[in-house]
């Protein structure tokens, strides 16, 4: 059976301690913001995850989507999961109160997201989805179409999707084909094929609205020719409930490794009705800001099956009895030990549990900045918080996922045989966190954007966001008497992130192959650096917090240890990845294709 406890004292440690929400109640909108209150919404957050979605996640996997004439039923419990989630306001949590949100801050719907994720993946796509969508249109969309949708967005009770790959185009949109016709009232017909469209067609709402790319009559050939569109399952009638059927067709649904209560679609638009977002010709633009959403999310969504994973393996780690440890028996009581007393057990276990709170920190931080982007009454505050995610949405959508498949196998491994077959449910999260490394740009994409895109930029200008906090940090803290034996190996992989940086800054503009044989080990660098420095900042506060802990001692007791276990034996891998960026594209492309 799976288990799975929001991680709420970690949470808080995350938003009230490492990243001062205090701080937050003096961004517009946030005034009213207290500890309190948000505690209040995250443990009710946690029941829901707790009660409503976690119950349904194994079951789902089992029984996965059902597709009859292009109507989608999701699995059985979904509806009323939803309706649940919906009728709760969760769909609203961090939505404009003109539209009827809450109006929440995403320092807190990310800790939320990564709850649902954590309890039940596949129910996460539909309101992530409708969530990215909002925001899609709420950017981006003119007065009418705002009032027209976005309230029922809002409120959960029409979903969203984003409509992007093509059969023959996934990474390389600037290929796809489908296509839109201008109408006299404005409006355009919409026709062309989609694959792999999550939440396309499902049973969970009255009504789903595509966000879908597509070419004009005139439009240049690639990227510069991509137009938005927003086109409705139902057209709205006047009142506002859905009218008549527009033209797109769920022509099947992908039988798939992972996520099977996600209902994955083929979808057919028939010179369907659809409106422009945004500009002619700029759709691309226009999409970066629901895939910029998107890429944060996903990174949360490895984030939280990790966690899930990791709670699973813990609690089995503590139960299962094999062996004896090595330095003799622990519970001589028993026939043999619990496995947690094996050192190679503890390296998988604190493995997990590193990156997993390490990467819940990292991502407190670009949260953070997404508030302050959003909210910031200064203009030069915001950019520089702006310039911050940019760098960073990259880095936590490939690191946080790449880190949880290996949560997931490692989980699987400290189960032994019993997490390989499914009795235990473990086994499905390495299925379920496969696909977060491929959709939404791919790994290899991302570390594409880090160093083709993000690193150059506007002169290091987004390098600096980061670059400059972390330096000063180490000259603050390497001499600290109580985290300054941390603070070391942070400096030195620093010192290999630094040196990386200028070599593939200067080997790039040379080359751009160099660049690209650099880049997925450059993001891994660039990640552990940044999850370095997220563990060296939590044991400053850990160890000034110890001495007055009383009943939380080992709570900080902890993050010490881990923190000293992530220095020691996860970051040194800086260092390797430092020797292959090092080593250039010599030989990964010397070899003649024909002997592949
Ligand atoms: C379950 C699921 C849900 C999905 N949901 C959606 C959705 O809701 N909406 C939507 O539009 N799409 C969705 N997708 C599609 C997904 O985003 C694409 O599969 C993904 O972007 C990769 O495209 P592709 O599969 O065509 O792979 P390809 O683009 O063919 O890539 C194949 C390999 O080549 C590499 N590669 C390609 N180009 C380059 C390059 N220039 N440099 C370096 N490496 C490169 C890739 O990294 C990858 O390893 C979903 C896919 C799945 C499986």
């Amino acid at each position: 059976m799976q288990v799975y406890k929001a991680p709420l004292r970690d949470m808080r440690f995350v938003l009230h301690e490492l990243h001062d929400s205090a701080a937050l109640a003096s961004l517009p909108g946030c005034e009213e913001l207290s500890q309190e209150l948000i505690d209040s919404v995250l443990e009710e957050a946690a029941r829901i995850a707790h009660e409503v979605l976690l119950p349904i996640n194994a079951s789902g996997d089992e029984e996965g989507c059902h597709y009859e004439n292009g109507v989608v039923r999701t699995p059985k419990g979904f509806r009323e999961a939803y309706a649940t989630f919906r009728d709760g306001g969760w769909t609203a949590i961090a939505c404009d109160p003109a539209y009827g949100g809450q109006g929440l801050p995403e320092s807190v719907n990310k800790l939320i997201e990564e709850m649902i994720c954590a309890a039940n993946l596949s129910f996460s796509l539909y309101p992530g989805l409708s969530y990215g969508a909002y925001r899609e249109l709420h950017a981006h969309g003119t007065d009418e179409l705002k009032a027209r949708y976005l309230g029922k967005l809002v409120d959960g009770t029409w979903s969203g999707t984003m409509c992007l790959t093509e059969a023959h185009c996934g990474s390389d949109l600037g290929m796809l084909r489908t296509r839109a016709v201008p109408q006299p009232d404005g409006s355009y017909r919409i026709s062309g094929s989609k694959i792999f469209i999550s939440s396309g067609e499902h049973d969970l709402t009255e009504n789903i609205i595509h966000f879908v790319l597509a070419r004009l009559p005139d439009a240049p050939a690639g990227t510069k020719g991509i137009s938005l569109f927003l086109v409705p399952k139902f057209l709205p009638s006047e009142d506002g409930r859905p009218g008549a059927r527009n033209g797109v067709i769920c022509t099947a649904i992908e039988h798939k490794m992972g996520i099977k209560a996600s209902a994955t679609c083929q979808l057919t638009f028939e010179d369907a009705a659809g409106w422009m977002i945004g500009a002619p010709n700029q759709g691309m633009r226009a999409m970066f800001t629901m895939m910029n959403t998107e890429r944060l999310s996903v990174g949360l969504q490895g984030l939280g099956v990790a966690e899930a994973a990791y709670q699973g393996a813990a609690l089995y780690a503590k139960e299962r009895l094999q062996g004896r440890a090595l330095g003799g028996a622990k519970s001589p009581g028993p026939a043999a030990d619990p496995i947690i007393v094996h050192p190679d057990v503890r390296r998988m276990l604190m493995t997990i549990r590193a990156n997993v709170e390490g990467c819940r920190a990292l991502g407190g931080w670009v949260a953070r900045s997404l508030d302050v982007a959003e909210r910031s009454a200064d203009p030069a505050t915001r950019e520089e918080a702006e310039n911050f995610i940019a760098l960073m949405t990259p880095i936590v959508k490939a690191l946080f996922t790449d880190l949880a498949f290996d949560s997931a196998n490692l989980a699987v491994q400290i189960y032994g045989g019993h997490g390989y077959i499914r009795d235990h449910g473990i086994e499905q999260y390495v299925r379920d966190a496969r696909i977060p490394m491929i959709y939404e740009g791919t790994n290899g994409i991302q570390a594409m954007d880090l160093v083709g895109r993000k690193l150059g930029a506007h002169n290091g200008r987004y390098l600096r966001t980061f670059f400059h906090p972390v330096a000063a940090f180490i000259a603050a803290h390497r001499d600290d008497a109580a985290i300054g034996a941390l603070v070391k190996p942070l400096e030195k992989a620093f010192g290999a992130l630094q040196l990386a940086t200028a070599q593939i800054a200067q080997s790039g503009l040379r080359d751009p192959e160099e660049a690209g044989a650099a880049a997925s080990e450059y993001l891994r660098l660039f990640g552990l650096v940044a999850l370095g420095f997220m563990w060296a900042r939590a044991a400053q506060l850990a160890a000034e917090r110890l001495p007055q802990a009383d009943g939380e001692a080992g709570f900080y007791r902890g993050k010490l240890a881990t923190a000293q276990f992530f220095m020691e034996r996860i970051l040194p891998q800086a260092g390797a990845l430092f020797g292959a960026i090092k080593a250039g594209k010599g030989a990964m492309m010397a070899m003649d294709e024909a002997l592949f």
